[in-house]
């Protein structure tokens, strides 16, 4: 066990950070999407990236219905993004697969997470299948809520240090290309 997980006990709560899980969505939703159907319109580009890095983190609003980890965190979730995306833009199946990305990156890297609060894990596999699934690999350090400590400023920063060195990278990469696309599309339309 994590030295600080023994320390802090059930002040802590698993996997990444809200700033992980906006940069997982943006990440996979740039690789995926790019610069989506924004024609290189600085403020659409904004939101863009702003409804990526919403949708990364919007599982965790499950915890407002007190109903934590359950069918939010599934790939039966993702499908309903992905539903969501075909109703509102029928004809954009890039972005339709942009957004269920960006999405499914909070399953994917929760999975990944440390949990301390049972039931371990999420229900990943709703609705066919309400068990709850966690890696082993315990990628990323829990996430210290007792602000007013020290010690969990320090654990708090750690968790984040380490989201920024796995998913940093591949968010640099999206807004790379889709920084240059959004250019060619400017360079064409002027
Ligand atoms: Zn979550």
């Amino acid at each position: 066990m994590i030295p600080s997980l023994r320390r802090y006990g059930n002040q802590l709560i698993g996997m990444p950070t809200p700033i992980g899980h906006a940069l997982g969505g943006i990440a996979a939703g740039t690789l995926i999407g790019g610069a989506a159907e924004t024609d290189g319109d600085r403020s659409r580009l904004v939101r863009w990236l702003a409804l990526l890095a919403v949708l990364g983190m919007l599982p965790d609003a499950d915890f407002l219905v007190g109903a934590h980890r359950e069918a939010s965190h599934s790939v039966g979730a993702v499908l309903l993004v992905v539903g969501g995306g075909v109703l509102v833009v029928p004809r954009q199946p890039r972005i339709w697969a942009a957004t269920g990305a960006a999405y499914l990156t909070h399953v994917v890297l929760d999975w990944l997470g440390t949990d301390t609060v049972a039931p371990f894990g999420l229900m990943a596999l709703w609705p066919i299948d309400t068990a709850f699934y966690m890696s082993s690999v315990e990628l990323f350090h829990p996430v210290c809520r007792q602000y007013w400590l020290v010690g969990c400023w320090a654990s708090l920063g750690r968790a984040v240090a380490v989201e920024l060195a796995v998913i940093g990278p591949f968010a640099a990469v999206g807004l790379v290309r889709t920084g240059l696309r959004r250019r060619r599309s400017r360079d064409r339309s002027g």
